[in-house]
């Protein structure tokens, strides 16, 4: 029997306020432990909550970005459980009339569009940090209350997602909007963007749900992704040795890459929600939204549009310029100083992204990145002034120091060497050194001229221009 994966993510992404959702604490990371607190946020006797007027506004410009309707009226609610880093015991949350609701993101996985349903995002406070003694023995943990009272958001999708890559992309996407319109800076190492993943299987075809696992503690998008991987393995094996899967919740061991059990799952009745009486209903008028809404950005995926129909950039390079809003920036930047959108991202994505994935840093770090400098090595290429090769040779120096090209290849004498003459003899150099790729050419192996032309670019440190070392070839083995 063949199975299929259901997939939910609940993601948490603190909001990038000054100050906490109900008092006037900073928000700041990193601080000494118990400095950023008060009375408010420590839950003691006789405080009252104030809501933070600008925690709104980023949670429905959040909403906005996720394509959700904004609740005209919504309330807070008291979420219980115990738990010693929530000192009041229990949490302030939206329980039935969140901000947003029914919203989507547009996903891509493999060439193809699909739509991922949002239930709803509603606002929360966070709790505070334990911090337990790394000696097994020791009776005691600490708990840092900095955290306590930190604006989130919660935003909850539809079960639409059906394969750990596809989480991966929602993950991207989403993050990716939070970024655009600067409510969060999405970092996960230090907790500002968080991801619980609900997982159930069924047989392929079938409607009805499977019993579901939550996982928890993954602190990556490659983490939720090989968790989910993880995840899917054992509960097939469990159907298919016909055991019965527990509503429960796990937890992701990123050393050991297995989930384990960390306790049944709670439904919502064990939470005993209900209004919270300290806090006002928020009623939100049509004006305001209409207002927020005109403050946005320009979103990804109208970018991804118009680099499409009006730049004519290929689909899966306008996906990945729009990936990032600074990347996208900086395609803009080079676009108004040259024209040849489609050779420019070729370039943005085969040098510049792939920079930035091989050294884990994002187009913030490049501080001397200059669109000028850029723009030259493009257009250098595209003249036939220099090669490829040699211009992935001087794009680190371009990327990481913003060095014009020009001046590198004039001081390297990198310059295209297209001159049949200088290129002839090159050319009989690898036919007398190559005799066996010759006679495969000869006997009607063509491709073989791909690795004779690299014998070429290597004799002459990729400065011969490949296209004249190719029909020399050709002209000589006819
Ligand atoms: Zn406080």
């Amino acid at each position: 029997m063949e199975f299929e994966p259901v997939i939910g993510l609940e993601v948490h992404v603190q909001l990038n306020t000054e100050t906490k959702i109900f008092c006037t604490c900073s928000t700041r990371f990193g601080s000494t432990p118990n400095t950023n607190v008060c009375p408010v946020c420590l839950g003691l006797p006789g405080v009252l909550p104030v809501l933070n007027q600008n925690v709104l506004k980023k949670a429905i410009q959040a909403s906005l970005a996720l394509n959700c309707h904004i609740a005209s009226y919504s309330k807070f609610d008291r979420k219980h459980y115990y738990y010693p880093d929530l000192p009041k015991n229990y949490q302030i949350s939206q329980y039935d009339l969140p901000i947003g609701y029914k919203g989507f993101l547009d996903i891509r996985n493999n060439d193809k569009t699909k739509r991922i349903n949002i239930t709803r995002v509603h606002m929360e406070e966070d709790a505070g940090k334990l911090i337990h003694s790394e000696k097994s023995s020791a009776s005691f943990s600490y708990v840092d209350y900095n955290r306590t009272g930190v604006p989130l958001i919660e935003i909850v999708s539809e079960p639409d997602i059906s394969s750990p890559a596809e989480a991966h992309r929602y993950l991207e996407v989403l993050k990716n909007r939070m970024r655009y319109i600067e409510v969060s800076d999405c970092n996960m190492e230090e907790g500002s963007l968080r991801c619980d993943a609900n997982i159930s299987i069924r047989p392929t075809g079938s409607k009805e749900l499977g019993v579901k696992t939550e996982i928890k503690n993954m602190n990556s998008f490659k983490a939720v992704e090989k968790a989910l991987e993880y995840e899917i393995k054992r509960q097939i094996e469990m159907l298919e040795s016909k055991q019965k899967i527990k509503q429960e919740t796990r937890l992701w061991d990123a050393d050991k890459e297995v989930t384990t059990s960390m306790r049944s799952k709670e439904e919502a009745h064990d939470y005993r929600y209900f209004p919270e009486p300290d806090l006002v209903p928020i009623i939100v008028g049509p004006e305001w939204v209409k207002e927020l809404k005109a403050s946005l950005p320009q979103m990804p995926d109208e970018k991804f549009k118009q680099y499409i129909k009006k730049m004519g950039i290929p689909d899966e390079n306008a996906y990945r310029l729009t990936a990032e809003k600074e990347l996208a920036l900086f395609f803009e930047k080079c676009a108004e100083l040259y024209d040849n959108y489609k050779s420019l991202s070729n370039w943005i994505i085969s040098e510049i992204v792939q920079y930035l994935n091989k050294h884990q840093k994002t187009i913030h770090d490049l501080k001397k990145l200059d669109p000028k400098s850029f723009v030259s090595l493009v257009k250098m290429v595209d003249k036939g002034e220099i090669t490829s090769r040699v211009a992935k040779d001087v794009s680190t120096e371009v990327i990481e120091k913003g060095t014009d090209p020009e001046k590198i290849v004039k001081e390297k004498n990198l310059k295209q060497v297209s001159d049949v003459s200088a290129i002839d003899k090159m050319v009989d150099d690898v036919m007398a050194e190559e005799p066996d790729a010759v006679e495969k050419f000869k006997a009607g192996k063509e491709g073989v001229i791909g690795y004779l032309v690299g014998k070429v670019m290597q004799k002459s440190k990729g400065k011969a221009n490949p296209k004249v070392v190719t029909e020399l070839f050709r002209a000589k083995l006819k």
